[in-house]
């Protein structure tokens, strides 16, 4: 039986075991998926654990999407790029290889939008954090123009230099307002609704704020954003496209379906609500 696990501190709130479980029985699997607790400082340690254990793949969330590194034998092109993994898979040689599924994630939950074609278009990006760095890997390598605003602007300049191969622009998060107009979309990477707040946004005129916050935390900004004329979408799609990106590398290649998956996560959610 293969074992797979999400690895994070806080973790009990994780909709991967949900996600992954719904696949492993619909396709008759033999395999098993846990979430594990393992505290900040304790990555390594757990890793070795992991391996005599017989895992062959983890998903990792926070504090340990960095911390993981240290343990990978191999990296994808993504990983070095962006400088984090969310997808660890044992190999034949007992090491681990690190994926970073976020990015295409993120391009699989737009195209389910119908968005695809990025050349010559605009791409506002809010936040300059670990969900940041995916996203601008994954757009700039799509070919899209990005502006991306954060709240501490030093950030914002450096993530751009480390995860994008293309020049583009930055600036505070207070020149929203300005710059705004020029964007197709908008992307909202900051945590600000973990903390209760949102960010003020000017008139959508129709173009869509895509959110990759999801559950309770989406909530007041799409609203807001509604209230503000922009057509609105949560991240919840996006944590099921890279899980399915995980799968996939986990199970040869099988390609698990999104729909079936993003469905049992709307009912969970909204009976948290
Ligand atoms: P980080 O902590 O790495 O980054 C948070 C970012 O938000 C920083 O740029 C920070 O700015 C900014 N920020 C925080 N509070 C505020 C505020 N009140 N006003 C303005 N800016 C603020 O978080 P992550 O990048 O890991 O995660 C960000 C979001 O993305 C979370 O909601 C997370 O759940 C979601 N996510 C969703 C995924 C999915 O699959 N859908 C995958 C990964 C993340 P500063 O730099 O100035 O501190």
């Amino acid at each position: 039986m293969k074992r797979l696990a999400v690895i994070g501190d806080p973790i009990g709130h994780s909709l991967s075991p949900l996600i992954h479980m719904t696949w492993i029985d619909t396709l008759g699997l033999d395999a098993s998926y846990e979430s594990i607790r393992v505290p900040a400082g304790e990555t390594e340690a757990a890793l070795d654990d992991f391996t005599h254990e017989g895992f062959t793949g983890l998903n990792v969330t926070l504090p340990h999407k960095q911390a993981v590194l240290a343990k990978a034998t191999r990296t994808s092109d993504a990983v070095k790029a962006i400088g984090a993994a969310n997808t660890l898979t044992r190999l034949s040689d007992g090491g681990w290889q690190a994926d970073n599924t976020d990015a295409p994630g993120l391009t699989a939950a737009l195209a389910r939008l119908g968005l695809t074609d990025w050349a010559g278009k605009t791409i506002l990006m809010l936040g300059a954090g670990g969900a940041a760095r995916a996203g601008l890997f994954a757009l700039d390598q799509a070919g899209a123009e990005i502006i991306l605003l954060n709240r501490t602007v030093e950030k914002a300049q450096h993530i751009l230099g480390e995860c994008c191969a293309r020049q583009h622009r930055s600036g505070p998060l207070d020149d929203l307002a300005e710059v705004c107009g020029q964007a197709d979309l908008v992307i909202n990477t900051t945590s600000a609704g973990h903390g209760g707040s949102h960010i003020r946004l000017p008139s959508g005129d129709g173009r869509l704020f895509y959110d990759m916050s999801y559950g309770a935390p989406a909530r007041p900004q799409l609203q807001h954003a509604g209230a503000q004329g922009w057509k609105t979408e949560d991240g919840l799609a996006m944590l099921v496209c890279q899980a399915a990106e995980s799968f996939s590398i986990w199970f040869d290649g099988k390609r698990p379906d999104i729909e079936i998956a993003l469905a049992v996560c709307r009912a969970a959610l909204e009976q948290d609500a």
